[in-house]
C-alpha cells in the first residue's frame, strides 16, 4: 500500500467548509465509498462531497497542489469501479443535484451528480425527455461523457447528441462553461471522451417532446434463428424502435414459466416512441420471429410512460463480473449459433450477451463529429460471466474474450462506457486514429499533467 503524500487534515482546512469531506471511520464514509457493480472495494483516503461547483474548485486546487490522485463519482455505475480508488481524494458529486427545467425553452440544466432516472421522471411529468441509457441509477455525469446508449437511441440519438453545453472545472481549478461557441475543442471533446479533461459540474442538455411508448420485454425461446432474426429486424425497423437484447439462461423468476428456468432464452428489451397507433406494425416482425421460435415466454410489452422503463431494474448484489465489450456490423445465424453453444457450455453461475441494435439518428452524425467515433457500427455487444468472487470470475476472462472476439466479426473498437479496464490498448480502441490524436491535443491543453487518469485514459499530446 503506498504511503499518502497528503493530508485529509489539510483539505479540510483547504475547503474552509465549502463541502463536506468524510475519512474513514466517520458516518457518511461506507455510503460514499460504495458503488454498484458487486465485488468493487475500494477506500479512498478521504471524500470531498460538494454541493456546488466552489467545493469541487476548492478540492481540485487541493489535489493540485498536494499532488493526490483524485477519483470522480457521480452515479457510481462505472462497470469497474472507476468511481473510486484506494488512497485517493475521492469526490463523490451525489450533492450537485439541481435540475432546472425550462420546459417552454426545451432545455434542462442538471448538476453533474444527477441520476438518469431522477432526471427522465422530472422531464417525463412534463412530456419532455433527453435520452440516456436503459438504467435510472446511472449518473448523467458518466454516461454523458462516455457517449450514452439507450431506449431512445436510434429515434433521438445518443446523448452526447443533446449536450448543449457544460460546466466544467479543470485540473487547475477553472471554472469554464463549454459549448460549441465557448471553449469547443473542450466541447468536442466531453462528448465521449469521459472524465479525462476535467470535473462536469452542470450539463445542459436538450429536451424533445415525449408521448406514451410502446416499451418493455419481450422473452422467448433463443435459438439461431430467433436470435439472428431478432437481431435482423431490430435493424430493420423505423429508427422510433430500438431494441436491447439480452441472450442468457433463464434465471428463477416467478414471471418466468418454470420448466424454462436454466434455459437458454432471449429477452428483447424495446421501446417504440412513434404514434401508438404505428407500434403494432413496427413491432410485427420482432413479434413474427418469437411467434416462429415457439411464442412469448413473457409479453410484457406496454403502452405506458417514457419514465417508466427506468423503474425497477435488478437488485446489486455481491457477485462479480467480468466482461467485454465489441462493436459488430450484424450478427448472423452462424454468429448467433457459436453464441449459444457458448452459453450453453460455460459454468459461469450466470452469463449473458447484450445486443444494442445501433443506427438511426446515432449514424446519422458523422464520427468525427463529437469524440465517439463508432458511428458506422450496427451492433454494440458485451458478453458477460458472473460469479460469486473476483478470482473466481477472472476465471471466466478468458472465454469472455474469445467469444466476443468471434461475435465482433473483425470489426475493431471499445465503447468507452462499457470498457472494463482504463489501459492504453482499450483506450486507443475506444479513441481510434484522428480522434485519439483531437483528444491528446484538447487533453494537453487542458489537463497536461493527467491529473484525471482514473479514465479510459487519454494521454497528453
Ligand atoms: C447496470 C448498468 C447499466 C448501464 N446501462 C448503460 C446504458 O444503457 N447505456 C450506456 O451508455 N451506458 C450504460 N452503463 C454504463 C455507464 O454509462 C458507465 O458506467 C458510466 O460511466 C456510469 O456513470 P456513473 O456516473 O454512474 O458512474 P461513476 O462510477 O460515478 O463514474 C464513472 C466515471 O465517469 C466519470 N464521471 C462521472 N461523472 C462525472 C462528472 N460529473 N464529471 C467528470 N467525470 C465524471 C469519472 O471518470 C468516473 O470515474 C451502464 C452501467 C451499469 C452498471
Amino acid at each position: 500500500m503506498s504511503i499518502l503524500t497528503w493530508s485529509p487534515t489539510d483539505l479540510r482546512t483547504a475547503l474552509d467548509g465549502t463541502a463536506p469531506l468524510v475519512v474513514p471511520d466517520d458516518d457518511g464514509y461506507e455510503d460514499a465509498r460504495r458503488v454498484e457493480p458487486g465485488g468493487i472495494e475500494h477506500r479512498p483516503a478521504a471524500i470531498v462531497r460538494p454541493t456546488d461547483t466552489a467545493g469541487v474548485v476548492r478540492a481540485l486546487r487541493f489535489a493540485r497542489e498536494a499532488g493526490a490522485e483524485v477519483a470522480v463519482r457521480s452515479g457510481g455505475h462505472s462497470v469497474f469501479g472507476l468511481g473510486t480508488r484506494d488512497g485517493v481524494l475521492g469526490l463523490d458529486l451525489r450533492g450537485l443535484d439541481s435540475l432546472d427545467l425550462d420546459v417552454s425553452g426545451r432545455t434542462a440544466t442538471a448538476g453533474g451528480g444527477v441520476t438518469a432516472g431522477a432526471y427522465t421522471r422530472a422531464a417525463g411529468a412534463h412530456g419532455l425527455a433527453t435520452p440516456f441509457g436503459d438504467t435510472g441509477g446511472v449518473g448523467i455525469g458518466g454516461i454523458t461523457l462516455g457517449g450514452g446508449v439507450g431506449l431512445l437511441s436510434r429515434a433521438r440519438g445518443m446523448t452526447i447528441d443533446n449536450l448543449l453545453g457544460a460546466e466544467i472545472v479543470t485540473a487547475d481549478g477553472e471554472v469554464l462553461q463549454v459549448d460549441d461557441e465557448e471553449h469547443p475543442d473542450l466541447f468536442w471533446a466531453v462528448r465521449g471522451g469521459g472524465g479525462n479533461f476535467g470535473v462536469a459540474t452542470r450539463l445542459r442538455f436538450a429536451l424533445g417532446e415525449i408521448s406514451d411508448v410502446v416499451g418493455g420485454t419481450l422473452l422467448a425461446p433463443a435459438t439461431p434463428a430467433s436470435v439472428a432474426g431478432i437481431v435482423a429486424a431490430a435493424d430493420a425497423a423505423p429508427r422510433e424502435l430500438t431494441v436491447i437484447l439480452m441472450v442468457m439462461t433463464a434465471p428463477p423468476m416467478p414471471m418466468i414459466p418454470a420448466e424454462w428456468h436454466g434455459r437458454l432464452v432471449l429477452m428483447a428489451n424495446l421501446c417504440w416512441s412513434g404514434t401508438t397507433s404505428g407500434a403494432d406494425a413496427a413491432l410485427a416482425p420482432l413479434r413474427d420471429v418469437v411467434t416462429a421460435a415457439g411464442g412469448a415466454l413473457v409479453d410484457g410489452v406496454r403502452t405506458g410512460p417514457y419514465a417508466g422503463l427506468f423503474e425497477g431494474g435488478p437488485p446489486s448484489g455481491t457477485a462479480v463480473a467480468t466482461g467485454r465489450t465489441f462493436f459488430a456490423d450484424g450478427l448472423d445465424e452462424s454468429a448467433a449459433a457459436h453464441l449459444l453453444a457458448e452459453l450453453e457450455s460455460c459454468d459461469a453461475m450466470m452469463r449473458a450477451a447484450q445486443l444494442r441494435v445501433l443506427g438511426g439518428a446515432v449514424a446519422d452524425v458523422a464520427p468525427e463529429a463529437t469524440a465517439y467515433a463508432h458511428r458506422g457500427a450496427r451492433l454494440l455487444g458485451n458478453v458477460a460471466a458472473v460469479a460469486p468472487t473476483a478470482s473466481a470470475a477472472a476465471g471466466y476472462t478468458p472465454w469472455v474474450e474469445a467469444l466476443a472476439d468471434r461475435l465482433r466479426g473483425g470489426r475493431e473498437g471499445v465503447y468507452a462506457n462499457f470498457a472494463l479496464d482504463g489501459g492504453p490498448d482499450t483506450a486507443r480502441a475506444a479513441y481510434p486514429g484522428t480522434t485519439w490524436d483531437r483528444l491528446a491535443a484538447v487533453k494537453r491543453a487542458y489537463d497536461p499533467d493527467n491529473v484525471f487518469r482514473g479514465n479510459v485514459n487519454v494521454l497528453p499530446a
